[in-house]
Order: C-alpha cells, then sequence, then structure tokens
C-alpha cells in the first residue's frame, strides 16, 4: 500500500482522468473551483445518495464532506428533493418575491436572535461582501479587521494581498492575530476611527478547524462596541455546530452582523446576512439612498425550499445525534494516535472534524502528508477534504464513523511506519 498510492488511484479512476482531460481544454485547471482541485486529479463524480457517492469508474465513497460541509442532510435527502420539486415544477424564479423566501427568513431568525433583518444571496462570498459593505456604509469608515487564516470567500475584500486585488484595497484590511486580545488592540492600535467592522469565524473553518473562546468574542463585543465598530460572525460553517449557531454557544455574544451559507440552501446555491435592523434598513429600496443589491437569483425560491426542508428536518435532538458520533469519531483516531504514537492530531467542533497528520510523516510519492491521506482515504473510499476536515451529516452511522477511524488510523500508520523504517 505505501507503494504508489498514485498509479492505484490512475488505475482506478480512468474515467475522472479522462473527463479532467477534456475539462481542461475547456476550463482552466479542469473545473471552476478552486477548492476541490486535487492531485493528479480529483474524482468526477455522478450520484449521490446520503453520504454514499459515485463517481464516473463506479467508484463508491463515503462522503464525509458534504460538499464542504453544506449537506447537513446528505445528498438527496427525500425530504429535500420533495421541497424542491414541488418548487420547480411551480417555476424555478421569478422577477417577484416569493412567499418560502419570507418562510427562510422567519425560520433563520427563530434561530439566531441576533437577526433583526436579513437578505438572502447566492454564496456565502456575497454575504460577507454585503456585511461588510453594510458596516463600511453605515460607519462611513473605511477599514475591516479580519483574522489570520481566516476564510471568508474570495470577493477582494476577502481575499486582500492576493494577484488581482490592488494594494488600494488591501491597504483597508487589517490582520489579526487569533484569540489574542492584547495582538488585537496592538493591530488596530490608532486606527480605532477607521475601523468599520471586525469579522470573525467563530469557528475557524479553512484555518483548521478551531473555535473562538467565548472569553474572546466577548473582548471583541466590548472592544467593537467600544471603537463604534460592527462585529460581524461569519457562520457559513459554523452555523451547522448547534440549532442556535456558534452565537448560541459560544458565550451567548450577540453580533452585530451574521452572515449565512452552505446549509441554510440545504444544499442549494445560498447565502445570507442579516442583523441589527438599523443597519439592514440600508438595504431598503424605498429609502433614499439604500445600498444596491441586486441579484437575479437572490431568495431563489428552490434554494429557498431546499433550505427551509433542511432547516426544518435538524431538530435539537439531530444535532445532538451529528455531535454524539462526531465525537466517537474523534475519540477513536485520538485514541489510536495515541496507541500508535503516530505524528498526527484531530481536532473540531461539533459536527465538524480534522485530522492533521504531522510533518515528519513519510509520505509515498513525494505526496505531502494531507494530500497523501487524502488519495489514500479515496483509495479506502472516504472523501474527505483534502487538508483533512470533515463534516457530518444526518444518514451517517456509527458503522460508518468506526470504518473511517480504522481508514484513517491506517493511512497515518501506514506513513509513520515509512518514517520508523
Ligand atoms: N465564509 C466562510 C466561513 C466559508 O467557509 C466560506 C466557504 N467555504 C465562505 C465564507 C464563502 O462561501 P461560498 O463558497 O458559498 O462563497
Amino acid at each position: 500500500m505505501s507503494g504508489s498510492i498514485v498509479e492505484e488511484y490512475l488505475a482506478r479512476t480512468p474515467g475522472s482522468a479522462a473527463l479532467f482531460e477534456r475539462a481542461s481544454a475547456s476550463l482552466p485547471g479542469g473545473s471552476t473551483r478552486t477548492t476541490i482541485y486535487s492531485a493528479p486529479y480529483p474524482p468526477y463524480m455522478t450520484q449521490g445518495e446520503g453520504i454514499r457517492t459515485w463517481d464516473v469508474d463506479g467508484n463508491e465513497y463515503r462522503d464525509f464532506l458534504g460538499n464542504y460541509t453544506s449537506l447537513i442532510l446528505g445528498h438527496a435527502h427525500p425530504a429535500v428533493v420533495a421541497a424542491v420539486e414541488a418548487q420547480v415544477r411551480r417555476g424555478s424564479a421569478f422577477a417577484a418575491p416569493t412567499e418560502t423566501e419570507i418562510e427562510l427568513a422567519e425560520e433563520i431568525r427563530r434561530h439566531l436572535p441576533s437577526i433583526e433583518l436579513i437578505r438572502f444571496t447566492n454564496s456565502g462570498t456575497e454575504a460577507t461582501m454585503f456585511a461588510l459593505r453594510a458596516a463600511r456604509a453605515l460607519t462611513g469608515r473605511p477599514l475591516v479587521a479580519r483574522f489570520e487564516h481566516a476564510y471568508h470567500g474570495t470577493h477582494d475584500t476577502a481575499v486582500a494581498w492576493t494577484p488581482g486585488v490592488p494594494e488600494a484595497v488591501s491597504s483597508l484590511v487589517i490582520e489579526l492575530p487569533w484569540a489574542d486580545p492584547e495582538g488585537v488592540e496592538r493591530a488596530i492600535a490608532g486606527r480605532e476611527r477607521d475601523l468599520a467592522a471586525v469579522i470573525i469565524e467563530p469557528v475557524q473553518g479553512a484555518g483548521g478547524v478551531r473555535a473562538a473562546p467565548p472569553e474572546f468574542l466577548r473582548f471583541l463585543r466590548e472592544l467593537t462596541t467600544r471603537i463604534g465598530a460592527l462585529l460581524v460572525f461569519d457562520e457559513v460553517i459554523a452555523f451547522r455546530i448547534g440549532p442556535n449557531g456558534a452565537q448560541g454557544r459560544l458565550g451567548g455574544v450577540r453580533p452585530d452582523l451574521t452572515t449565512m451559507g452552505k446549509i441554510i440552501g440545504g444544499g442549494y446555491a445560498s447565502g445570507g446576512f442579516g442583523g441589527r435592523a438599523d443597519v439592514m434598513r440600508q438595504f431598503d429600496a424605498r429609502r433614499a439612498g439604500s445600498l444596491v443589491h441586486g441579484g437575479t437569483f437572490n431568495g431563489n425560491p428552490v434554494a429557498a425550499a431546499a433550505g427551509l426542508a433542511t432547516l426544518r428536518h435538524m431538530t435539537p435532538e439531530r444535532y445532538d445525534e451529528l455531535e454524539r458520533l462526531a465525537d466517537r469519531l474523534r475519540s477513536r483516531i485520538a485514541d489510536g494516535i495515541a496507541r500508535d504514537h503516530l505524528d498526527a492530531r484531530v481536532d473540531g467542533v461539533a459536527s465538524i472534524f480534522q485530522v492533521f497528520p504531522g510533518t515528519s510523516l513519510q509520505p509515498p510519492d513525494g505526496l505531502s502528508p494531507d494530500a497523501a491521506m487524502f488519495l489514500g482515504l479515496l483509495l479506502d473510499g472516504f472523501h474527505l477534504a483534502p487538508r483533512g476536515m470533515g463534516a457530518l451529516a444526518t444518514p451517517t452511522t456509527e458503522r460508518d464513523v468506526d470504518d473511517l477511524a480504522t481508514a484513517v488510523l491506517g493511512r497515518l500508520g501506514a506513513m509513520q511506519a515509512v518514517a520508523v523504517a
């Protein structure tokens, strides 16, 4: 097994190889989404049901990523399929509002009391973009502060200091150290009056699945109130950690604005941002000088119906069960790591987890430890993020979790064995 996992992958996925080659003639890098590329090419999927997916070569996977945490009910859940089918038959989009969008807004507000008013978007990227614009408009201030390793999507402010973003834009972004109140104060010192917003993922996703300490969130609440900046919780991923999101769980801090995505679309393209009524009223088109928020598919009824069906299905008991299974997964992996003295660790919050292979491991084929674990797990029939992150969906069983723990430990052990040999 420690031979060539790349060769084994190539042998098992000729159909994906052919599609990747064909795709590369039309799409740069063979796809339209940076975050799903993995070397030598990703498996091309054809079907999903529950947590099972199948690629074009007929390989079966247990999907522990759920489109990057968004499919909390798994693939093609009957309640979601029924809601979507019913809506599609009535029409997929109108140049007019629908009642479904109101129902979704009401459902979300029931779970997140800090949201007095909400607007829907088509992605988490748009959600954070509009939340930050609203903060800048309300305060009349230009600067935005975000945390190291944060991920808030792909608009200019979210990806400051990357190619294509002018320095004039990047210089309006301050990077803050994580969970370090004094470091935060230092980073903004002298610029407090120019700061429109501090945006934070209460549970960082791309940064390595870590929850902000409640006392740190309380510190940010006090700081932003004191200096007149808005506190924005990016709950695009974190909303799934419980019925009342991260804000209901991590110290009860009430943000000024919250951004959402992923599960509120029930597997379809969606996002949203909302919070304090005075901030959100800036989008009221009846007001002179209201903020521009067009969007051909904003609040589109198909995604709204899917999101509504999903959130209604997610009872507190179902959140608890997801967490119980994720705890079981984490403790089985952690026990195995300790038992076999593996250079790795596992972490996570509620239904989200991440396995971190250590740097001393010796992966085959010149791959990084992350890449080798990802590819090895695909060969074992498990789909995680290339960086080792995953999230549980309601169809997951104890057996699924135990099988994944065994596979992860096997892949880590193989790399450790090579290291020792
Ligand atoms: N914020 C966070 C915390 C995210 O994790 C993501 C996506 N992974 C986004 C924003 C952007 O969402 P989208 O991919 O829907 O644009």
